[in-house]
């Protein structure tokens, strides 16, 4: 550690009593063991199995920054349900990465919209903030600083309750949220992400991206920040 870093730290403490965002350490806003898991290393993160919706008429391939679980887990909860807002930019800054990764290999530079998946409005309000459309506004700022022509179009809403998706298999996540979701149209001829925090069995995101179709518009991938590690095989490469 810097002697300025470590006198900004300190100073820190003693003036406003600062402790890591993530796990709540005295001195630093951000530990360095929290920092170093806020660290995307972008996969192709598929489901087993693999939801239909993502393959077929198209394949829409899920990218995931990391693996959903130890610490990335604890902040990403503390983050979406305490509102530790300090997260914000560097889970952003994740999700930006894997955005950037997924166009790379997918669909080439051109403008970008970030289709952030909906909260329930009982979620947000208990909650106190939106956390999916918060990341997905830092993560397109982020984007547009390293050139790429990005925003954010909330085109997805919730077209009717849904059950907890906690403890749901995944074929019956998939009927939970069948039709759960609703789509305005405008996508004003970008490339359309449909981004989230975590993708489990991605039985939201293929609802969302069948949300998107029905109202005619073609989504070409989905970016998550984590990836719930036990359902694909894949899943040891994150290591
Ligand atoms: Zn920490």
């Amino acid at each position: 550690m810097s002697q300025v870093s470590t006198w900004r730290d300190a100073a820190g403490d003693l003036l406003l009593g600062s402790c890591c965002a993530g796990c709540g350490v005295k001195g630093r806003r951000l530990c360095r063991a929290c920092a170093d898991t806020l660290r995307a290393d972008p996969r192709l993160a598929w489901p087993e199995p693999a939801p239909t919706a993502l393959r077929v008429p198209v394949i829409v391939p899920p990218y995931a920054g990391a693996r959903y679980d130890g610490r990335l887990q604890h902040l990403i909860i503390a983050y979406k349900e305490e509102a530790r807002h300090g997260l914000a930019r560097p889970l952003a800054r994740m999700l930006a990465d894997v955005v950037a990764s997924a166009l790379q290999t997918v669909v080439g530079p051109g403008p970008v919209a970030l289709v952030p998946m909906p909260s329930a409005p009982g979620a947000v309000r208990r909650r106190g903030h939106d956390s999916v459309l918060r990341l997905a506004r830092i993560s397109a700022g982020q984007l547009r600083r390293r050139g790429t022509d990005a925003t954010v179009r909330p085109l997805l809403c919730q077209a009717r309750q849904v059950a907890d998706q906690v403890g749901l298999s995944a074929s019956d996540r998939v009927q939970n949220l069948q039709g759960a979701l609703r789509a305005r149209t405008g996508g004003g001829g970008r490339v359309l992400v449909v981004v989230d925090d975590v993708i489990t069995t991605g039985a939201s995101a293929a609802e969302a991206v069948s949300a998107l179709r029905r109202a005619g518009l073609s989504p070409a991938v989905v970016a998550t920040v984590a990836a719930t590690p036990r359902r694909w095989p894949g899943a040891g490469s994150f290591g």
